[in-house]
Formats: structure tokens, sequence, C-alpha cells
């Protein structure tokens, strides 16, 4: 093979106790349906030929320098802890240093099965795979930190599923890292304290080089998904499968599944079909990572010589991140509504506004971002209660400048609608690529306002509003 990326594999070099050897599976007949040459052009990789991109990106060809590995995980799935997951339809190919110098994960997902397979096929179809494309390049584009897409392709062969036969695809996907809480887990759970020291060791040098000590790493990490949880709510988005596999630990959203962005705001909304419980709804989110971090917190414990301390320590690290996350939520929604500095006070306006847009039923995104606009008193007239509303946040507004243009970068005018998203899926089915190729060309400008793309920004109508999301694997 004539292509080279400039692998540095660092995680390979840890052993064999993390990670299993282990090529993608090669498809029939792959053909590239997205490449990212932006993002490419930022990893430092040289493109060649779509055909051989193809074959590449398909896993029918390994780029020189490559280490094609599974990574061993555990986590806890739906609350209950799972000590065996790990990689079981992804290889990480192995590691470059982006353009500003920091190490990235590339990844294929859909490649085939590994030794952490268990019972499934190792195998993505096309939905799945542009659905996480779209979604991952929408929340970078929107500044959430996030996995990204680096390329897309379709393999040319069949992936059974409830649904029957679909097309099979494979997608590159290209991440900070893929540590996960469950990483720390799989090796706590074994108590293998070498092999947990040296994940810390490698965790702390690759993401928080600050950090002195496993409570400041625990801190740290904290503190990125306090940010991370209080940004999803900001723009409507609900992760789904918040398992503690799913939690990475360099801050990214990672493992876009059944997630999706809300239409209404609602606290307790849930798409994923696999959610029975509704315990990853879209206000749990804020509980769940603390949740989550606790059982980071639990992994880190057996490092620790001094253990009684360390767990009072971390408790009380674990206790204060309800309080990061609400501040962070403050700012945030504060931001929406064009202040730069929100009080405590500001909470109650906030609240108030979602509430009267709960009971309403309008739009989440659609509707902060019209307050910006001088007609808004105008648009919402119907809503009962808005007039007092507005009258209180124009009071506030008056000790603020240039609200509007910090409420135009905080509102995304566009947003992944789940409707559109199936719509995307289904004409790809069929062929036809213009809709992801489109979505993705407006949502990565989702806080320019774009008259051609009018129709998506519109609420899905009735019969068109998606009501589970599924995971496809
Ligand atoms: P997820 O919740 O989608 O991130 O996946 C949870 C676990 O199931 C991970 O260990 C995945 O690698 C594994 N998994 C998901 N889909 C498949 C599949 N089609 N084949 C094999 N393993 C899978
Ligand atoms: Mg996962």
């Amino acid at each position: 093979m004539s292509i080279f990326f400039p692998f540095d594999n660092s995680y390979a070099r840890l052993g064999t106790g993390f990670s299993a050897a282990q090529a993608p599976v090669k498809v029939s007949a792959p053909r590239l349906i997205a490449i990212n040459r932006a993002l490419a052009a930022d990893l430092n990789i040289a493109l060649g030929a779509d055909e051989e991109m193809a074959q590449i990106f398909g896993g029918n060809a390994l780029p020189g320098g490559a280490q094609p590995i599974a990574q061993a995980y555990a986590g806890h799935q739906f609350g209950g802890f799972s000590p065996q997951l790990g990689d079981g339809r992804a290889v990480l190919l192995g590691e470059v240093l982006d353009k500003k110098g920091q190490r990235r994960d590339i990844q294929l997902k859909g490649s085939g099965p590994t030794p952490f397979s268990r019972n499934g096929d190792g195998r993505a179809w096309l939905g799945p795979v542009l659905r996480e494309y779209v979604l991952s390049e929408a929340m970078h584009a929107m500044g959430i930190p996030t996995t990204r897409a680096l390329a897309a392709v379709s393999t040319g062969d069949a992936v059974h599923r409830q649904e029957g036969a679909l097309p099979g695809a494979v997608l590159t996907r290209v991440a900070a890292s893929h540590l996960r809480v469950g990483t720390f887990q799989f090796f706590a759970a074994r108590q293998n304290i070498p092999a947990l020291r040296q994940l810390y060791d490698y965790t702390r040098a690759r993401h928080y080089p600050e950090a002195q000590s496993p409570g400041d790493l625990l801190r740290a990490v904290i503190e990125r998904q306090a940010t991370l949880v209080a940004e999803w709510l900001g723009v409507g988005f609900i992760h789904g499968v918040m398992n503690t596999d799913n939690t990475a630990l360099s801050g990214e959203t990672i493992d876009y599944g059944p997630c999706a962005f809300l239409d209404v705001w609602h606290p307790q909304t849930v798409y994923s079909s696999i959610d029975r419980n509704g315990r990853y709804a879209y206000d749990n989110q804020a509980r769940i990572i603390v949740w989550n971090m606790a059982q980071f917190a639990s992994a880190l414990i057996p490092l620790m010589e001094d253990q009684d301390s360390a767990i009072t320590d971390f408790t009380e690290a674990v206790h204060a991140m309800p309080a990061v996350i609400e501040a962070e939520w403050l700012r945030i929604f504060g931001a929406k509504l064009g202040l730069a500095n929100p009080f405590e006070e500001d909470r109650a306006l906030i609240d108030d506004l979602l509430r009267l847009m709960q009971e309403a039923e309008v739009d989440f995104t659609n509707t902060f971002r019209a307050l910006a606009r001088p007609d808004a008193s105008d648009t919402f007239a119907e809503i009962a209660g808005f007039a007092a509303w507005h009258v209180r946040w124009q009071a506030r507004l008056a000790r603020e400048d240039k609200w509007r243009v910090r409420m135009n970068a905080a509102n995304p005018a566009f947003i992944p609608r789940n409707h559109r998203i199936e719509e995307m899926i289904a004409a790809a089915v069929d062929g036809d690529f213009s809709p992801f190729r489109r979505l993705l060309d407006v949502l990565s400008r989702p806080y320019t306002d774009q008259p051609g793309a009018a129709d998506l920004t519109q609420p899905p109508a009735p019969h068109e509003v998606v009501r589970a999301t599924f995971c496809g694997t």
C-alpha cells in the first residue's frame, strides 16, 4: 500500500492486556460515501485517490504505519456492570499528531468482529454510520467537544438486523482518545493494579499532564464532563446511552447511538428505544454523569495508598459536581438569553421561559433563535404568559450590551432534526446521498441564518415527529 499515515501508536505500545491485535475484516465492494478533507489536512494525512481511500476506510487495506487493535474495556450498561465489553465492532488503526500537536485516534467502526464482539457481527449498517457522521460533525460545528467523522464507506455487503437485510457501511472516527470510564473499570474490576497504574499514567500524560494524582485526574475529568453535559442541555441533545463505557475521559461526546435533539423542551424526553425507564432522559443526563463520575472515582481508589482518606476526598469531588453543572448550565442558558454574566437570580427567568415553552409546546431551538429577533414579542404574542415574561427579560437586558450577537452565537439556527436525519437515511438507502450532503453542508454553519435552507429549520409536522431512535447494532 502506497498510502502512509504518520502514525505513532502509543496505545498499542501499552501491551497486550489493553487491547487485542485485530485487522479490519475485508468487505466486498467498498465505495467512498464521504471524506472529510479539512479534517484529514488537520490530521496531517495526505489522501490518495478515492478508490484507494475507499479500500483503506472500508478496511480492505491498511495504510502504512497502522497497527490495528481492538481496545478492552468494561462498563456499567443501564446501571448494571459488564466486566467485559471492549471494541466489538471497531478497530483503532493508530494515532497521529494533528496540526496543533494533539494526539488523535483514527478508528474504523463497523469493521468486522473482534475478540470482544460477544454475539455481535462486528458490522454497522448505513443508517447509524451516516447518523453519527452528521451528528458528530454538527456537534463540532456547534462548538461542543466531540469525536469527529473522517470518512464513510459503503461496503457492498448486507448487514442483517431485525428490520431485515440492510446496506453495510464503515465509519472512520477520530477521537482525542478512546479512553473511557469503562477502561479504568476493566482493570479495577480485575484488581490488576499494575495495569491500572499504567493506564492512569497514560491518561494523565495524554490528557491531563497537570494532574499530580488520581484525585487531580478525577477532578479534571469531572470538570470537563460537567461542561460537556451542560452544553448538551443547551442545544437539546439527548445522548441516549450514557453508559460508563460511553463516557470519554477526554470530555468529548462519544458513541453516537440512539441519540437525538429534542423538538419541544420537556425535561423527561426520551427517544432511545432501549431506554425503557428513561434512565438517560434529557434532564437526567446531569444526574447520570455524576453517577458515572462516581464509578470512575471507585475505579481510581485501588491506586491510592491511603484508601480511606481517598474515599473521603473523591466523594467530596463527586458531591461537588452537581453545583459545577448548575453553574455551567446557568452560564450556557444565560448566554442563550443574551446574558454575559448571569446571576443566580437569573435562573428563575430561564426556568420560567422553559416552562412557558413546554406548556405551549413550541420548538426549543427556534424559540431561542427567534428571541433575538426585533419582532420577538409579536412572534410569541399568542403564548400565554409570554408578554409578562418578555417585560422581565427586557428589563434584565438593560444591563447587557451586544446581547443579540451573544444570543446568535449561543442559539443554533440549525440542529440535526430527527425527522431530517430519518429522511436523510431513507434517501441514502435508496442510493440518494444528496440530503446527507446538504445536511452536512448546512449544519457546518449552525449559527448562520441560511435563507436557502429555511426548510431545515422547520419543526416536524405532526406526522413527521420521530418518537423513537434505535442504536442499529
Ligand atoms: P454501544 O452501547 O453501542 O457503545 O455498544 C456497547 C458494546 O456492544 C460495545 O462493546 C460494542 O463494541 C458492542 N457492540 C455494539 N454493536 C456491535 C456489533 N454489531 N457487533 C459486535 N459488538 C457490538
Ligand atoms: Mg459504546
